[in-house]
């Protein structure tokens, strides 16, 4: 067994209990989504009870294997108890976990959405607005991903968008001028982004996030960019996330 291949640290996204004592659960690391099994976790007098929680930032020792990880010693590094003191921040660190994992898979480097989802984490119960924080998550994530939102021109005719209202369209990842708009009849599939919402959006691809205060942001605003964004989400992996509906969108 190589000693670097048995230590590992990521958020714990899921758990089940197993038999009578064990606890399987699915952690995102540096490495992907790996699945460990912790035997005799359920009982009291075990060191790895307490641990082995969805939302726990974990270092863990495991004996790798094809099937489960065993796992030998877990300790905690961030248990996240701020979110896991209010409700609605739950919600959206399950949704959080959820779109990390369907966009990552195993045996593939995830360092990028693990920091992201531990940054973002670490910082939502502090924040005036945590859905523009889900907002930022999302829209990096996918960009990342190789999903990036096209802003700044028409998706058609790659002419600069003019200052107005215009259509975004998932299929195409982007935005249609006005042009194009009206002469591809795309109405019933695509979102209206006015131009404040353009603006959130393209503040965030220049990781202006400290200007973003200043846009008076109203939740209308970062709800339909989330939509938006939801949408780019739905057609990329196929399905509707369990999760999304902790706010009305
Ligand atoms: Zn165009």
């Amino acid at each position: 067994m190589k000693p670097t291949s048995n230590h590992i640290k990521g958020i714990i996204t899921r758990c089940t209990n197993y038999k009578e004592a064990d606890r399987i659960f699915t952690l995102i690391s540096d490495n992907g989504i790996m699945k460990f099994i912790a035997r005799g976790a359920k009982k009291p007098s075990s060191r790895l009870s307490g641990h082995i929680e969805p939302l726990n930032y974990v270092t863990l020792y495991y004996r790798p294997s094809k099937s489960l990880n065993s796992v030998s010693q877990v300790e905690s590094i961030n248990a996240f108890l701020e979110i896991k003191k209010e409700y609605n921040l739950i919600l959206r660190a399950q949704y959080m976990m959820e779109l990390s994992e369907s966009l990552s898979s195993e045996n593939e480097d995830s360092s990028y959405i693990l920091s992201l989802l531990i940054s973002t984490l670490s910082n939502i119960h502090n924040s005036k607005i945590p859905d523009l924080d889900i907002l930022i998550f999302e829209f990096e994530i996918l960009k990342h991903q190789g999903f990036g939102i096209r802003l700044f021109d028409c998706t058609n005719c790659n002419k600069e968008l003019e200052r107005s209202d215009h259509y975004f369209s998932s299929k195409v990842g982007g935005f249609y001028c006005g042009g194009c708009f009206e002469s591809k009849e795309i109405h019933h599939e695509s979102i209206k982004v006015t131009i404040e919402q353009q603006l959130l959006l393209r503040t965030i691809s220049r990781k202006k996030y400290k200007d973003l205060i200043n846009l008076n942001l109203g939740e209308k605003e970062i709800n339909n960019c989330r939509k938006l964004i939801q949408k780019s989400v739905e057609d990329i992996i196929g399905v509707q996330l369990k999760t999304v509906k902790f706010s009305d969108l």
